[in-house]
C-alpha cells in the first residue's frame, strides 16, 4: 500500500494524505505491512487505509525518540524549544481549514467546531511554547553550610495514547506540555481517527523539529497501546480514554519498568440548576454541556440536576432547546450535531437508551436513531431515573442525560458526588454562596458556574477518584513531564566526622 494518497474532501478541499507511520520525521510502512481501515461515520464508508504499527513498530519509534533525545533535542537550548512550538502552532492555523475538513470527515464533527479544535490546539502549542524556557527550579536555604537547588529534568522517551473523541485538542494537550519540558515522544493515535495527526506531521518535520523527537504512529490499542505501556524503554505513558484501558495501562507499567503513569480518564458529571439560576442561560449551557461534540466528552454535563420547584417548567423548556438542536451532515452549514464516531460507539449508546427505557425512566425527547445511514443518534433526554440505574451510573459517551430532581442543596451536593467518577461539574445560581459552597462541596477537578464544557489551556484539567491521575493543561501540566533532581553541595571547611 502507498504512503500517501489524494483526497477530496466534501467541502472541495483537495489535499495529500499520508497514511504511513511517521518515524524520524519519515513516514514509513510498518514492519509486518499490515493497515487498518478509517470509516466515515456520515455514511459508513471506508476512506481509506493508513499502515498499522505494532510492536516492532513501536520499538523503532522508541529508538527513534531515544536517539533524538541523547542527541540533538538535548543539546537544543530551552528558548529554541519554544520557537519550534511556535512556529507549529502558526502551521496549524495556516492548515486550519484542511486539518478541520479531515477531523470533520474522520471523526463526524461539524465543521465549526471541527475548526475551533484545530485554533484551541494551536494555541495549546503556542501556550507551552511560551513555557519553554521558563522551567524552573528552586534553591532551598537549609543552613550555611549547604547550598541546596533543584532542576526539573525531563522524564525522557514519553509515550502518549489519545483517544478519538478531539483528535487534534488531544494530540496538543499532550505535545505541547510535553515538549516544553525536553522530552521527546511516541504519540499512538487513536484507530478510528488516525487521519489528521498524520496530516500534522508533515507540520513537525516543516516547523524544524529534528528528527525522532515527535513520532506519530496509528495503530490498535490491544496491539501497539499494550506495547507501549509495556515497553522498557517508555519512561512515562500519558494516556486519554476509558478507564477500564487506564487500569491495564497501570497494570503494564506495574509489571514492567514502573513507568510513570498519567491517566485522562471517563466522567458522569453532574450538572446543577438552583431555582434562582437564569433559566434560559443554564439550559444553553445544559445543553452545549451534553450535546456539544455529540455527548462524546469526558466531561460531558451527564447527569443534570434540578431543583424540585422548577423541575417540570425545566423539561418543558430543555426539551424544547435539545429538539432546535440540528443534527446532520458534519459538512452541512448549521450543523451543531454529526454522527457518533463508529459503529461500536453507536451501539453501545443504543444499547444504554433501551436499557434506560426498560428500567422504566421516562423519555422527555429522542431515544433513537436519526435516519438509517450513519451513526446519528437524536438528543436524548430521560426524566425521572433512580440513582442505581446504568444511565445515571456509567459513561455513555453519547447525546443522552438524565434529569434528577433535588429538594435542597445538601441533597443536591450528596447526588453529585454518587458516583465513582469526579471529573467536572455545573452549577447553575446567582448566589454566591450557594456557588462557593457547593463549589468546595464537589469533588470534581474542575467545576463551572453559570458555564459549562469551557476547557481552556492555561486551566488545569483532570480527575477525582477514577476519573484519573494527574492534571493536564496550564502551568500544573508541566509537573506530568518533569521529574526533580535535588542536589545538596556542603560549603564548610570542616571534616567529615
Ligand atoms: P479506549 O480507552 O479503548 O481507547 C482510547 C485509546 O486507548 C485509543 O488510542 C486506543 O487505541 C487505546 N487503547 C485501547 N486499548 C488499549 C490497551 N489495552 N493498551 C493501551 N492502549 C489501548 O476507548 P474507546 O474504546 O475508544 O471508547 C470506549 C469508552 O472510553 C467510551 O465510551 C468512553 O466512555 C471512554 N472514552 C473516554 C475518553 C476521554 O476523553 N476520557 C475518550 C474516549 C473514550
Amino acid at each position: 500500500m502507498a504512503l500517501s494518497q489524494e483526497i477530496t474532501l466534501p467541502n472541495g478541499i483537495k489535499y495529500e494524505q499520508p497514511l504511513g507511520l511517521f518515524i524520524n520525521n519519515e513516514f514509513v510502512k510498518g514492519v509486518d505491512g499490515k493497515t487498518f481501515e478509517t470509516v466515515n461515520p456520515h455514511d459508513e464508508k471506508v476512506i481509506t487505509s493508513v499502515h498499522e504499527a505494532t510492536e516492532k513498530d513501536v520499538d523503532i519509534a522508541v529508538k527513534a525518540a531515544r536517539e533524538a533525545l541523547d542527541g540533538p533535542w538535548k543539546k537544543l537550548i530551552p528558548t529554541e524549544r519554544g520557537r519550534l512550538l511556535t512556529k507549529l502552532a502558526d502551521l496549524f492555523e495556516e492548515h486550519k481549514d484542511i486539518i478541520a475538513g479531515i477531523d470533520t470527515l474522520d471523526n463526524g464533527k461539524a465543521t465549526p467546531f471541527s475548526k475551533g479544535d484545530v485554533q484551541n490546539a494551536s494555541y495549546c502549542l503556542r501556550y507551552y511554547g511560551g513555557w519553554c524556557d521558563k522551567i524552573l527550579g528552586q534553591t532551598i536555604d537549609t543552613d550555611p553550610n549547604s547550598l541546596n537547588y533543584t532542576i526539573h529534568e525531563p522524564i525522557g522517551v514519553v509515550g502518549q495514547i489519545i483517544p478519538w473523541n478531539f483528535p487534534m485538542l488531544m494530540w496538543s494537550w499532550k505535545i505541547g506540555p510535553a515538549i516544553a519540558t525536553g522530552n521527546t515522544v511516541v504519540l499512538k493515535t487513536a484507530e478510528q481517527t488516525p487521519l489528521s495527526a498524520l496530516y500534522v506531521a508533515t507540520l513537525i518535520k516543516k516547523a524544524g523539529f529534528p528528527p525522532g523527537v515527535i513520532n506519530i504512529i496509528s495503530g490498535l490499542g490491544r496491539v501497539a497501546g499494550a506495547a507501549m505501556s509495556a515497553h522498557m524503554d517508555i519512561d512515562k505513558i500519558a494516556f486519554t480514554g476509558s478507564t477500564l484501558v487506564g487500569r491495564q495501562i497501570l497494570q503494564a507499567a506495574a509489571k514492567s519498568n514502573l513507568k510513570k503513569v498519567t491517566l485522562e480518564l471517563g466522567g458522569k458529571s453532574p450538572n446543577i440548576v438552583f431555582p434562582d439560576a437564569d433559566l434560559e442561560n443554564a439550559i444553553s449551557w445544559i445543553n452545549f454541556g451534553i450535546y456539544f461534540n455529540h455527548g462524546q466528552c469526558c466531561c460531558a454535563g451527564s447527569r443534570v440536576l434540578v431543583h424540585e420547584a422548577i423541575y417540570e417548567k425545566f423539561l418543558e423548556a430543555f426539551k424544547a432547546r435539545a429538539n432546535k438542536n440540528k443534527v446532520g451532515d458534519p459538512f452541512a452549514e448549521g450543523t451543531f450535531q454529526g454522527p457518533q464516531v463508529s459503529q461500536l460507539q453507536f451501539d453501545r449508546i443504543m444499547g444504554y437508551i433501551e436499557d434506560g427505557k426498560k428500567a422504566g425512566a421516562r423519555v422527555i425527547t429522542g431515544g433513537e436513531r436519526q435516519g438509517t445511514t450513519g451513526y446519528y443518534i437524536k438528543p436524548t433526554i430521560f426524566a425521572d431515573v433512580t440513582g442505581e440505574m446504568k444511565i445515571v451510573q456509567e459513561e455513555i459517551f453519547g447525546p443522552v442525560c438524565t434529569i434528577q430532581k433535588f429538594k435542597d442543596e445538601e441533597e443536591a451536593i450528596k447526588l453529585a458526588n454518587a458516583t465513582t467518577y469526579g471529573l467536572a461539574a455545573g452549577i447553575h445560581t446567582k448566589d454566591l454562596n450557594t456557588t462557593i459552597r457547593v463549589a468546595n462541596a464537589i469533588k470534581a477537578g474542575t467545576v463551572w458556574v453559570n458555564q459549562y464544557n469551557n476547557t481552556h489551556y492555561q486551566t488545569p484539567f483532570g480527575g477525582y477518584k477514577e476519573s484519573g491521575i494527574g492534571r493536564e493543561l496550564g502551568q500544573y501540566a508541566l509537573e506530568n513531564y518533569t521529574q526533580v533532581k535535588a542536589v545538596r553541595i556542603y560549603l564548610g571547611n570542616s571534616p567529615f566526622g
